[in-house]
């Protein structure tokens, strides 16, 4: 006997996670609204750290580094964790691993995009009914926000250039001039890797840009300059908490507060953020999908606001965290789970004057 009927929109991450979790709640029937773009979504990859709750991604990621490193003009910090490796998962492969675990008859498909008015979302002129809504349409940024932009492609040479083994998770030695600027490397074999330039700033740069920088850096670092592009990847990522509340709808993925503020990872949290959804239907608890402790909403306010004013520091910042943390602490961290020492250890380790300053900011703003 079915009594309850689940709404869940969006064909992203965060709507194919929660469904594969919750299709088996007994007495429930779904309905899925991918939107009508969602077939034309671009592929790129999703980098997380291996913890308990994105096992099945690990099983399933495209590749595996148990070293990283955050280089700067004046350091070079390589993490290990085996027990916490860094690994990626290709879009694509995600959203199918969860969409073959919903072939039921008990999850029906619709491929027309929502809309909305009056906080009510309407199909086709209908009103979607139901007993439970769970929205993950892309939200609307505000503006004049801390940003994370990016854009790169796979790269692949005629010769061995790459250390296969290590992931460059931040290479600061490039154009400081116009924000935080890091070049991030993912080395897939020796001769084929992502790279992208990655900027944290208010706004948001022309093509050449990025490019004339991967070009430099490959240069540079690596003396390759003959090359074949491939995968082209970019995207935006607000760095700025994101939590869109509505009366009768349950917003999850970045509407619903998933991406980590001050860093732009969201996979990991967007699965925590399933989980915990599931376990309150399967429990009869109230749903509540805040992922985010206060505290580290807080300590991220303070770090976004030092980079927007110091945006210089940023080397230093991550460069003195690289040095302070093993490789299990700094995965866990970026994962949301960073013990009370680890918070501690990096507090300490922050250059004084720019955060003790943000930190008045942050508490005393309007
Ligand atoms: C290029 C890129 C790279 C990223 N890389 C990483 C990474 O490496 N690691 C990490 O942790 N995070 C990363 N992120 C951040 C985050 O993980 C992703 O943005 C993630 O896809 C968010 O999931 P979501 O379900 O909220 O949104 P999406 O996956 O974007 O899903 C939104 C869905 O809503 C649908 N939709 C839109 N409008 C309508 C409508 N009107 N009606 C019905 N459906 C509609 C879309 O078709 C889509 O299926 C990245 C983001 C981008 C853009």
């Amino acid at each position: 006997m079915i009594n309850k009927e689940i709404n869940i929109i969006g064909g992203g991450c965060a709507a194919l996670s929660l469904a594969r979790l919750i299709r088996n709640l007994p007495n429930h029937k779904f309905n899925l609204f991918v939107g009508d773009k969602n077939k034309t979504h671009k592929d790129h990859f999703w980098g997380f750290w291996k913890v308990k709750i994105n096992k099945e991604a690990y099983n399933n990621a495209n590749h595996v580094w148990s070293k990283w490193s955050i280089n700067t003009y004046d350091s070079k910090h390589i993490l290990t964790s085996v027990k916490h490796p860094y690994c990626v998962i290709k879009r694509k492969k995600w959203l199918d691993v969860c969409r073959k675990q919903l072939e039921s008859e008990k999850i029906k498909f619709f491929e027309n995009d929502i809309l909305e008015k009056d906080d009510k979302l309407y199909v086709q002129n209908k009103k979607i009914e139901g007993d439970l809504v769970f929205d993950s349409r892309p939200p609307k940024l505000p503006s004049n926000i801390l940003l994370q932009h990016f854009e790169g492609f796979v790269v692949t040479s005629k010769e061995d250039v790459f250390d296969e083994k290590l992931v460059i998770l931040m290479d600061f030695r490039c154009d400081q001039s116009r924000g935080m600027h890091f070049i991030y490397l993912l080395p897939f074999s020796k001769r084929k890797a992502l790279v992208e330039s990655t900027m944290f700033s208010k706004t948001v740069e022309k093509k050449e840009f990025y490019l004339t920088a991967i070009s430099k850096y490959l240069k540079k670092y690596f003396n390759l300059i003959e090359f074949t592009k491939s995968d082209h990847e970019k995207g935006i990522i607000p760095m700025h908490y994101i939590f869109n509340e509505s009366k009768y709808i349950y917003n999850i993925g970045s509407r619903g507060g998933a991406v980590r503020p001050s860093s732009g990872y969201a996979f990991t949290f967007i699965q925590k953020q399933a989980f915990q959804i599931s376990s309150q239907l399967k429990n009869r608890k109230k749903i509540d999908t805040k992922i985010h402790n206060n505290i580290d909403l807080f300590l991220d306010k303070i770090f976004i606001n030092v980079i927007n004013e110091y945006p210089l520091l940023g080397p230093k910042i991550f460069s003195n965290l690289a040095r302070t943390l093993n490789g299990d602490e700094m995965a866990k961290f970026m994962s949301g789970h960073a013990s009370l020492l680890t918070t501690c250890k990096i507090i300490i380790s922050m250059p004084k004057i720019p955060f003790i300053k943000s930190f008045f900011y942050v508490v005393y703003r309007k």
